[in-house]
């Protein structure tokens, strides 16, 4: 059957030994919008196999990220499906009477050499690799008497199966985004698939044989895998399934913001940025590391920057939401050289969405900011907070921004900016915003509309320099000299407060010496 009319199933496959990083995030995204796109199956496999690096909490944390993030899985550990168990560490049957076929067909054999013998052959030979030409001096089931090797199993002696690489071999990769890549089979070695000390196969040999039943079209995943695919086609090859083999696709690899290399932790420890989607609190060291969620990123935002790291839709166009993307997706556009992690491009993604989030939405985000500052936001009208958070919105880029830029809708400034003082309230100032009070206070009507020419024509009337009053008064009421609109602001904080607030400024704001 040829790729492309074969029914399309993808897999996200992460091994649960820590949290899921944002590169794996992307690759779990492009599988779901890749079978989104086509109307095929996403299935979430947890590689479990390798139990010395199992960390608690992970698997956890992985389908929470996904939901965080909307990537909906329609095959799995929780959501079921024809194809389960999803858990590598509950198919041990099935990888054991695969590794039994291997055997019997002559594509593996058993080996018993222990991790010191291992490490002599290494030291007597400095690029020793267990292959043709080292296997015939080993201790294997291919240099044993088939009684011993019986013996040995039948005693409880560890050993491993290990993959039989004829050497001479062409193997041809073929890979959606470069093409085809044929490499010599002489460079790989007799890798271990089975281990009889935990009764479970490795990486290799349960990645194969579960993307093969469970019918995966195509096996999209991260660069770092391509040196695996080599031996995965020989693996086809030995099973029989060539025919069948899933389209690899192997995707770009994330890079530092700055600089060469691959993107790591420390990039974003150094320049202030998460790698991981969620917040992730080590079980074993306790250490906790920030994460998209808890750093006030909205879930589409990260979805749309991350979409683009990699992948264009063939145009400029950079707004895109889930279903827009899905739409659009395809590896057509997908590059092969590595996507450099531009973090700030992230913040405007964030900045964006949030812009367009209705203000009684951003409000309610906002809330909780409040209540961490300790604002009573009950006491507040919804509509108050709304709008408070409607005039200051194109300023930020961040939700716990709005506390830098909407504070003083909630709390009266005690302090007041010691550069706008100097600058501002000079001789004379005080009497000038006592006088302004007075008139705010006999104001019946406080809306901006009618209080905006009426202040004006007050200024003028005086005769007083329209910047030095307006930046006084803005003192007093906002503590510094930036924000929205003077007006909208009293609009907003009302007669009573505007007042309050002038004739306490006049107490405590101190002229420069
Ligand atoms: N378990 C591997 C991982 O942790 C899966 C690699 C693959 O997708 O084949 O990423």
């Amino acid at each position: 059957m040829s790729q492309t009319d074969r029914a399309v199933r993808v897999r996200f496959a992460p091994s649960p030994t820590g949290p899921l990083h944002i590169g794996g995030v992307r690759t779990a995204l492009y599988n779901y919008l890749f079978a989104r796109r086509h109307g095929g199956k996403m299935i979430l496999r947890i590689e479990d196999t390798d139990s010395q690096r199992f960390v608690p909490g992970a698997e956890d944390y992985i389908n929470e990220a996904l939901a965080w993030l909307g990537i909906e899985i329609d095959e799995g550990v929780r959501e079921g499906g024809p194809f389960g168990p999803y858990k590598q560490s509950e198919r041990r049957d099935i990888y054991r009477e695969h590794v039994k076929m291997l055997l019997d067909n002559g594509k593996a054999y058993i080996a018993f050499d222990t991790p010191e013998e291992l490490q002599a052959a290494r030291d007597a030979h400095p690029n020793f690799q267990y292959d043709a030409s080292t296997r015939m001096s080993m201790r294997n089931s291919l240099t044993m008497p088939a009684e011993e090797v019986k013996e040995l199993i039948d005693n409880g002696h560890q050993y491993v199966v290990r993959f039989l690489v004829e050497p001479g071999r062409d193997v041809e990769v073929d890979d959606l985004l470069r093409g085809k890549v044929v490499i010599k089979s002489d460079i790989l070695d007799d890798k271990v698939l089975y281990k009889s000390a935990d009764d479970l196969p490795t990486y290799h040999l349960a990645n194969i044989v579960d993307d093969h039943l469970m019918e995966v079209s195509h096996v999209i995943r991260g660069e770092e895998w391509l040196p695996s695919a080599p031996l995965h086609v020989l693996l086809y090859e030995a099973f029989g399934w060539s025919d069948t083999a899933p389209q690899f696709v192997h995707l770009p690899l994330l890079l530092k913001p700055d600089g060469k290399g691959k993107l790591s932790k420390r990039d974003g420890d150094r320049l202030g940025f998460p790698v991981f989607p969620l917040e992730w609190h080590d079980p074993a060291s306790g250490a906790i590391s920030t994460g998209y969620r808890e750093s006030g990123y909205l879930p589409e935002a990260v979805v749309n920057f991350l979409a683009l790291l990699g992948w264009n839709p063939g145009d400029d166009t950079e707004v895109m939401n889930m279903s827009e993307l899905i739409e659009r997706f395809s590896f057509d556009h997908c590059s092969r050289s590595g996507a450099k992690f531009a973090f700030e491009k992230g913040k405007w993604f964030n900045h964006t969405y949030l812009q367009e989030m209705p203000n009684d939405k951003l409000a309610s985000l906002f809330v909780p900011v409040l209540e961490a500052h300790g604002v009573d936001a009950g006491a507040f009208a919804p509509d108050y907070i709304a709008a408070a958070v409607g005039m200051v919105k194109d300023r930020i880029n961040f939700v716990n921004d709005l506390w830098d830029n909407a504070r003083f809708f909630f709390v009266a400034p005690t302090e007041y900016e010691a550069k706008a003082v100097k600058k501002r309230w000079t001789p004379g100032m005080p009497e000038t915003m006592a006088a302004l009070a007075d008139l705010l206070e006999a104001q019946e009507d406080f809306g901006s509309a009618t209080l905006e020419p009426l202040v004006m024509k007050w200024i003028a009337d005086r005769e007083l320099h329209l910047g030095n009053v307006m930046n006084a008064f803005r003192l007093t009421v906002v503590g510094e000299c930036k924000g929205p609109h003077m007006f909208a602001i009293t609009d907003l904080l009302g007669r009573d407060e505007t007042v309050r607030r002038i004739r306490r400024g006049i107490e405590n704001i101190k002229p420069a010496e």
